[in-house]
């Protein structure tokens, strides 16, 4: 239509500031993006040879307001995107606080309020490692060798300091340096990690983390490994099921359980693996004495 003679169109006659520049004509499109939503207005101003926009034109402007409706949506997109991971990392933040092992917590084994009055983070190794001797299991007592280990006897504080006791018989506590509140905040989140659920629970965890230690020490495997290695195949242990629901990977798909979005196979197992190194990557980030030996001789978590 030729808007400018429709008296629908006020348009104005004169020049639109001192620069003396008029409208003589107009040729104006929405801008739709692939949802075929309405995002905008493109508007096109007195064609170069002053002649009126013609069917040609429109078809080649419609033509570029479809790129500018794509590119529209793609910002929306990336701006969507960019809150659903601050979503994310609020989530992530939240559920780490209540698996993450609390500094009253801690003192259940790192007991250094009442062994010298302060905090673990204000000791120093050789503190940490004066009540650890006093308060980890002997070994052999807890027969944590053995391959017909039984967890019942155990409490489930028990089994942390069991598996903290591992790492010492590993023999990767000195190498690595590992720093001693690391190391038992790290065994204690693990516990927390786990539901109380009938099997897949933290007892199940550690008595996988428990066998492949046997395997290495008991079963001689460990002398085809390196220190890294045998140190990694335990903790792979303790972490194997950790957030398991009790409920298998086809009840996950059936029941459209975001996991099953989020991984196309092994849903939980690759569940498991995420809160692992979630997990482990927390406990390298925090600031503590030494740590940054661990972090220097580790090589660094890929996703
Ligand atoms: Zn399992």
């Amino acid at each position: 239509m030729n808007a400018a003679q429709d008296d629908f169109f006020n348009f104005q006659k004169g020049p639109l500031d001192d620069s003396g520049w008029t409208i003589k004509n107009v040729l104006s499109l929405p801008i739709v993006n692939k949802k075929e939503e309405i995002v905008g207005v493109a508007t096109f101003y007195n064609r170069k040879d002053g002649k009126p926009f013609d069917d040609m034109d429109e078809t080649l402007m419609e033509s570029l307001t479809q790129f500018l409706g794509w590119s529209v949506l793609n910002t929306d997109t990336y701006d969507k995107m960019n809150r659903l991971e601050n979503r994310k990392d609020i989530f992530q933040d939240m559920v780490l606080y209540h698996v993450k092992c609390r500094k009253d917590e801690i003192q259940n084994i790192l007991n250094t309020r009442e062994w010298f009055d302060k905090e673990p983070n204000e000791c120093d190794e050789d503190e940490l490692e004066e009540i650890l001797e006093d308060e980890l299991p002997d070994s052999e007592d807890a027969e944590i060798f053995e391959f017909h280990f039984c967890d019942f006897e155990y409490s489930e504080l028990e089994l942390v300091k069991c598996g903290i006791k591992m790492y010492y018989e590993l023999g990767v506590v000195d190498k690595f340096h590992i720093p001693r509140e690391t190391l038992v905040r790290f065994m204690y989140s693990l516990s927390k990690g786990y539901r109380k659920i009938t099997y897949h629970n933290w007892r199940h965890g550690f008595n996988v983390g428990q066998t492949m230690f046997t395997l290495l020490m008991t079963g001689g495997l460990k002398r085809y490994y390196t220190d890294l290695e045998t140190m990694a195949m335990v903790t792979a242990g303790f972490c194997h099921d950790i957030d398991h629901r009790g409920t298998n990977n086809l009840y996950q798909m059936k029941s459209g359980n975001p996991l099953a979005k989020l991984h196309g196979s092994s849903i939980l197992e690759r569940h498991h693996l995420d809160f692992g190194k979630t997990l482990l990557r927390d406990e390298v980030r925090l600031p503590s004495p030494g740590a940054g030996v661990v972090r220097d001789e580790l090589p660094p978590l890929t996703e």
